[in-house]
């Protein structure tokens, strides 16, 4: 086989472990997507040799997978994980080994490994290492695990939502076997993290087999353990998998779940927050949930724009194109560049400006709301954004809301209210 750039690029790792007597192979991912012609993300390596030899080896290590026999190395600009050969014992919560053993072949390590297309190895020769048939999974595009799929999922929860995102990422479909498998243990994914189940959901979601995945989760009934609307999930995610869509952010996927799954925003927050997502994310698919709301009947103008700001709108243009809110999108962008200011510290003057300009010494509510105003006048075009204008219309606006304060008092006074 053609070795590609990123393993010709990696060789040397292998052949210094090599020549320092220890067996070294790429393993898992790199080499699946290799003999699937494809472009490889990141490449993993195992061996015999122990963590600490392979430290001493390679000075730029990183110790963040110790515990599971992991050194990351830094070679040639390059990071790369060496797994040191090994097995994982008993699994008593359904999801992490409880204790690492290492081991001497390859083979044993190979066993470990989740479906047989991801327990292909390869040599700094080029040679293949394939004890589980993953080379013909691989041509039939079938996933399969290794060994039996009721033991690999029992002892792995992970693994089903592994399986499902392998086939939106792949294309594959799941062996029989495997269903039954998934079938038979679907509960146990509710004893998984739901950060790692997150992150395969996302990953299915965005993968280019999305409606297959889709398919496969509902087919097996995974979805009954996952944190969805359980009422109309089944129907929610076919509705899903007929999209034409290729959601490419993580914020996508939130609002167009939202979208079918929510009843207002109250709702769609408790939805995502069992989903964990990070505050950046949760409020950001929040706005645009709240976009896809009002956009059938809204136009974007620039304060909508301004306030919502070009990602967030992008996302909403995009979505509420694809769920036939709107005919056509709106050219969010060019619009975007065309405003007179992009954040309020684009303004012309600041607070202190306002205060200043007021002849006041002391700030006060009165600055932000003044500022606010300001904005909006120069965001509708109302104002040039030129210091003299706007300080101007600052002073004016002041002065007008002080002598209507002064006429309320005084009115109230006469009529003893205060
Ligand atoms: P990706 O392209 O997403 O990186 P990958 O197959 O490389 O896919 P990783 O999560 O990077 O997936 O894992 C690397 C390898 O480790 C896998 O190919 C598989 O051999 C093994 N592996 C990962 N997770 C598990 C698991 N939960 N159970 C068994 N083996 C696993
Ligand atoms: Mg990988």
């Amino acid at each position: 086989m053609l070795m590609q750039q990123a393993f010709r690029q990696a060789l040397p790792v292998l052949k210094k472990l090599e020549a320092a007597g220890h067996e070294a192979y790429f393993v898992g991912g790199c080499v699946r997507d290799a003999l699937r012609g494809q472009q490889i993300a990141d490449v993993d390596i195992a061996t015999s040799a122990y963590p600490q030899e392979v430290q001493q080896l390679f000075p730029k290590h990183f110790d963040v997978g110790l515990a599971h026999g992991t050194v990351m190395i830094r070679e040639r600009g390059e990071t790369y994980e060496i797994t040191t050969f090994r097995t994982e014992s008993t699994y008593q919560d359904y999801r992490r080994p409880d204790s690492v053993t290492f081991v001497g072949s390859l083979e044993e390590d190979l066993q470990r490994r989740d479906f047989t297309v991801n327990a292909l190895a390869m040599d700094c020769r080029g040679r293949l290492y394939d004890f589980h048939q993953g080379q013909s999974d691989l041509a039939n595009r079938i996933l399969r695990t290794v060994g039996q799929a009721d033991e690999r999922f029992s002892e792995d929860a992970l693994r089903m939502m592994r399986a499902v995102r392998f086939v939106s990422q792949l294309g594959f479909s799941l062996s029989d076997e495997t269903i039954v498998g998934i079938q038979k243990n679907a509960p146990l994914l509710e004893k998984i993290a739901i950060e790692r189940v997150r992150e395969e959901w996302l990953k299915l979601l965005k993968g280019p087999n999305a409606t297959a995945a889709l398919e496969a989760i509902i087919h097996t009934q995974l979805y009954r353990y996952m944190p969805l609307r359980q009422s109309d999930a089944p129907a929610v995610l076919t509705q899903l998998a007929q999209l034409p869509a290729r959601y490419e952010h993580d914020v996508m996927c939130w609002a167009v779940l939202l979208f079918f799954m929510a009843d207002d925003l109250v709702s769609a927050r408790t939805f995502l927050s069992y989903w964990k997502l990070s505050t950046k994310q949760l409020e950001q698919s929040l706005a645009v949930y709240e976009i896809l709301q009002q956009r059938p009947h809204r136009q974007w103008d620039n304060l909508w724009l301004f306030q919502v700001g070009l990602e967030t709108a992008t996302i909403a243009e995009k979505l509420a194109h694809i769920l036939q809110l709107i005919v056509e999108p709106d050219d969010v962008l060019s619009r975007y560049q065309q405003l007179p200011i992009h954040a309020t510290s684009d303004l012309a003057i600041s607070g202190a400006d306002v205060i200043a300009c007021c002849c006041q010494t002391h700030g006060g509510p009165y600055v932000g709301q003044l500022l606010k105003e300001v904005q909006e006048q120069v965001l509708t075009h109302q104002l040039s954004n030129d210091a003299n204008i706007l300080c101007d219309w600052v002073r004016q606006r002041y002065a007008t809301q002080q002598r209507a304060e002064e006429s309320y008092e005084r009115t109230a006074k006469n009529n003893n209210i205060i």
